[in-house]
């Protein structure tokens, strides 16, 4: 069986991408579509899309269409342009008065309305377009009031009638929580009976929780964080909800794009390489060592972290640890990424205490991306919580080997190496303190000189296949469970 899916997302790579969802959204939909699926992929036209390079046709029939969410009304119109290096084309909801802000998530007043009015348009284009999707798949809070939309407002419509529902939970620290007084905007009228009572009561509505109440399957993004996120320390204030669900929660593990993320054929390198020419590893390292001017030995270790600096990434466990490192060993450490100002000032101190070893570079770089993955020895990333992790599953395939903290997908992704018997593929600390993190750069760094123990270990991090292959096949059995 194809399944016929509607996939909603709030951002899909590289339209636009915050973080690991749209990744997923872009990577999925087009494993989707490679195997046969109808795979119909919604996100909003961001002004932030630049409409003179990305080729888009508007959908005749979809032009100047009202949509009403609650007491608003908007008008969309659909466009369609062709997914990035595939053959996907996906359908973009254009709501000028809501998608052309500075960022694509905001704290105004009006956030809430603008992923209800996505996913009433995503839904209502099914309808209009005369298809009944086996499969709505949500994602995050932004989506995640599609299946008791479905249940409720659109029951009456028979083409929804066998359509199953499944959320994806990228992240249980975004519930997109808003105000009671704003009941109205979900647009129930009646069936708000059918909203949280006690949460409603409480003056609030969160979104999240609604998707967790009412989808056929809940999935997240790893098995690990699917158990963790069950219990108090890692839900967040859902995990009652998530229990309430039992067997519909469940854990699937996040592919990788290897079109876009394998050294033999990435295009941001001068030169490509594989598990056979580590050689071309190392000259890269020399050479992005050079180009950021730092210190280049033989013998020099370079650390790389690419993060949204937010308490999640567990970045103040580099605080104490990381200093001592660098003023202690033969290393380099460069860093990508933006947010909240202590971690970044963090960074900042660093790069001038340490010039010739510290580079932080402030934002966004898909480019340096691919660089700090490629040229890295080590990847550091000591996450808080982590529901599955991208970087990680690069940095394996990159040979530039992890240190993570045992935790959600980063638990199931990286094999602790073990001294004796040569296996594994990275080192994994239990707790979240320094001395455990102080630990693993440690043990990394005393094996780094031995250069055979070194690249076997390298090697079998290059192995590890995390394909979409894989994990899609996956979600093409849940939807085939759900459809049955
Ligand atoms: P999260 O979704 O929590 O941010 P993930 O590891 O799942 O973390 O995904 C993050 C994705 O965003 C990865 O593809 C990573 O390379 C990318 N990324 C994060 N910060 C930056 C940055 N500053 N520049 C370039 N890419 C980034």
């Amino acid at each position: 069986m194809s399944p016929a899916v509607c996939f909603i997302a709030s951002e899909v790579a590289p339209l636009a991408k915050s973080g690991g969802l749209a990744d997923v959204a872009a990577a999925l939909c087009k494993y989707l579509h490679g195997s046969g699926a109808d795979v119909r992929l919604f996100m909003p036209f961001y002004s932030s899309i630049d409409r003179t390079s990305l080729e888009h046709y508007p959908v005749g029939f979809l032009q100047d269409v009202p949509v009403g969410v609650g007491p608003h009304s908007y008008r969309y119109s659909v466009y369609t342009a062709r997914l990035p290096e595939s053959s996907l084309f996906l359908y973009l909801i254009d709501i000028p008065v809501l998608y052309s802000r500075p960022t694509l998530y905001t704290n105004d007043p009006d956030e809430h309305l603008r992923f209800l009015a996505l996913t009433r348009a995503a839904i209502e284009c099914c309808q209009r377009m005369g298809w009944s999707p086996d499969i709505v798949h949500c994602n995050d809070w932004h989506t995640a009031f599609a299946p008791l939309l479905l249940r409720y407002l659109y029951g009456w419509d028979r083409r929804f009638a066998h359509t199953r529902t499944v959320l994806t939970i990228h992240n249980i620290g975004y519930q997109g929580v808003f105000s009671a007084a704003q009941a109205a905007d979900v647009g129930l009228g009646p069936g708000s009976t059918l909203l949280h009572q006690d949460d409603l009561r409480a003056g609030r509505i969160n979104p999240l929780k609604h998707g967790i109440m009412y989808a056929d399957a809940i999935t997240t993004v790893s098995p690990t964080y699917a158990r963790e996120i069950c219990g108090s320390e890692y839900g967040m204030g859902l995990e009652g909800a998530l229990r309430q669900r039992g067997e519909a929660v469940l854990g699937i593990l996040n592919g990788v794009d290897y079109e876009l993320w394998d050294p033999r054929t990435d295009p941001y390198l001068p030169r490509t390489y594989g598990p056979d020419e580590l050689d071309v590893k190392a000259d890269l390292k020399r050479e992005f060592l050079t180009r950021l001017r730092l210190r280049s030995g033989p013998g020099t270790a370079l650390l790389g972290l690419i993060a949204r600096m937010t308490p999640q990434k567990g970045l103040d466990l580099l605080f104490d640890s990381l200093p001592e490192v660098l003023e202690t060993r033969d290393v380099c450490f460069v860093a990508l990424g933006n947010g909240e100002a202590r971690y970044e000032q963090f960074f900042e101190n660093l790069q001038r205490r340490f010039p010739a070893q510290v580079v932080f570079h402030r934002g966004y770089s898909e480019d340096l991306s691919h660089w700090i993955e490629a040229a890295s020895d080590v990847f550091v990333m000591p996450s808080r919580y982590e529901p599955c992790g991208l970087n990680q599953l690069y940095s394996l395939r990159y040979g530039t080997v992890p240190i993570v903290r045992r935790t959600g997908g980063l638990a199931d992704s990286v094999t602790p190496y073990n001294p004796v018997t040569g296996d594994g593929t990275g080192f994994v600390f239990n707790d979240f303190d320094t001395p455990a993190l102080a630990w693993a750069m440690r043990t990394a760094l005393d094996l780094y000189p031995d250069r055979e123990a070194w690249e076997r270990l390298v090697r079998n991090g290059m192995a590890q296949d995390f394909s979409w292959q894989r994990q899609g096949e996956l979600y093409i059995r849940l939807y085939e469970r759900l459809s049955a």
